[in-house]
């Protein structure tokens, strides 16, 4: 009984031991995927927040920017990683929320264009080696797409032409799920440079 008391306890501060071994990692996953979790949150509603207040084409642009580059940094962030799945997945999960949040900011300005008598909405674009060789892939993106011609300043573009380039340049587009979501960045700057350009002629 004398002896076996020692022993028991020896047992218990080996078992201790390893658990501290393993503890700080684990606590360290647990703190980052709940930090992880609320970036994931915050992208969102920031980005409702910001739309709420109706901003103007400025406001948007500056947050588009901020989007655009907290989602490179994730991006860069999960390209780096090679064995740890679970962090891989947690940061995944704030890059589809960030795509999320520019997709909201992508919605509200279509509205916007809409209201300005300038229709369209998102079609998609194969990249120019897709489909020509299925072996590469080059990401597609959804662009915006003009339901009508347009001329805003030195930008000149037929009926079905995208924002960001004739269609001819494409290999193949096609209308996509979310009419409203655009994800090509030119596209998204010529919608901020057409919005600018609206509150300048506004302010006059
Ligand atoms: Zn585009």
């Amino acid at each position: 009984m004398v002896q076996s008391l020692p022993k028991t306890r020896n047992t218990t501060d080996h078992q201790q031991l390893k658990t501290y071994k393993s503890a700080p990692s684990s606590k360290l996953s647990s703190d980052l995927k709940k930090s992880l979790e609320e970036s994931q949150a915050q992208y969102l509603r920031t980005t409702q927040s910001l739309l709420a207040r109706k901003p103007n084409a400025a406001a948007l642009h500056q947050h588009l920017v901020f989007l655009r580059k907290s989602r490179d940094s994730y991006h860069n962030q999960s390209n780096r990683i090679k064995s740890d799945e679970e962090k891989k997945q947690s940061i995944n999960a704030v890059i589809s929320s960030i795509d999320e949040a520019i997709s909201s900011v992508s919605r509200y300005m279509v509205a916007q264009l809409a209201s300005l008598g300038i229709e369209g909405g998102a079609a998609y674009a194969y990249g120019p080696r897709e489909g020509v060789n299925y072996a590469i892939h080059t990401a597609g993106r959804d662009h915006f797409q003009l339901a009508l011609p347009l001329v805003q300043g030195r930008l000149v573009r037929q009926m079905g032409d995208l924002l960001c380039k004739s269609s001819r340049d494409f290999w193949g587009l096609r209308i996509t799920d979310d009419p409203h979501r655009v994800t090509c960045w030119a596209c998204l700057k010529w919608m901020l440079k057409i919005l600018e350009a609206q509150e300048k002629t506004a302010d006059d």
